[in-house]
């Protein structure tokens, strides 16, 4: 059984669950470690990521992956999780990303760009929507913990 967490950057994703009491493999930490990009974008600061070499590294793993690409792998459930834009940006800013990149983020959480495509791929029935506006890293961790405990309906 394979849960992905994904969500538009800087919504939490790996603050939360790195505080999960369980093995999570995060795709970043990967997708560099391994190579698995097709090119270095180095006015945005960001990686081209190669999906399919991802999708082959990744293979029949079982447990927790995190990452804004993990809903375009297969999985049974699939956390979105979410902030308000706002917050978000200012997240992002915090974190010392440019203003660009925070706005696009933002932008990208405004319109649920992750959601639906998440919805898309997966139905309505395997996803599962975690808000984290108002919520600590270690709050999110035990809202994943009822996702994964089953305690929860999907958003459907
Ligand atoms: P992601 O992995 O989704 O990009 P991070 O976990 O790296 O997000 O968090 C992005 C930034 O927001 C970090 O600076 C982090 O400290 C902060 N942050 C993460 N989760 C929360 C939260 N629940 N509430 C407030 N700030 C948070
Ligand atoms: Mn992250």
């Amino acid at each position: 059984m394979r849960t992905v967490v994904t969500g538009t950057p800087g919504t939490g994703k790996t603050s939360a669950t790195e505080r999960l009491d369980r093995e999570v493999l995060h795709l970043n930490d990967v997708i560099e470690r391994e190579g698995l990009y097709t090119e270095r974008d180095a006015e945005r600061d960001s990686l081209v990521v190669d999906l399919d070499a991802l999708g082959e590294f990744v293979g029949g793993r079982e447990g927790i992956v995190e990452s804004h690409l993990a809903h375009h792998l297969p999985a049974e459930r699939v956390i979105v999780l979410r902030c308000a834009p706002d917050d978000l940006e200012r997240r992002l800013r915090e974190r010392g990303e440019d203003e660009a990149k925070a706005g696009e983020n933002r932008e990208s959480e405004e319109l649920d760009l992750i959601l639906s495509e998440a919805v898309t791929e997966h139905g309505l029935e395997s996803v599962y929507e975690i808000d984290t506006t108002d919520r600590s890293p270690d709050e999110v961790a035990s809202e994943i913990e009822r996702v994964l405990a089953g305690e929860r309906e999907p958003s459907a």
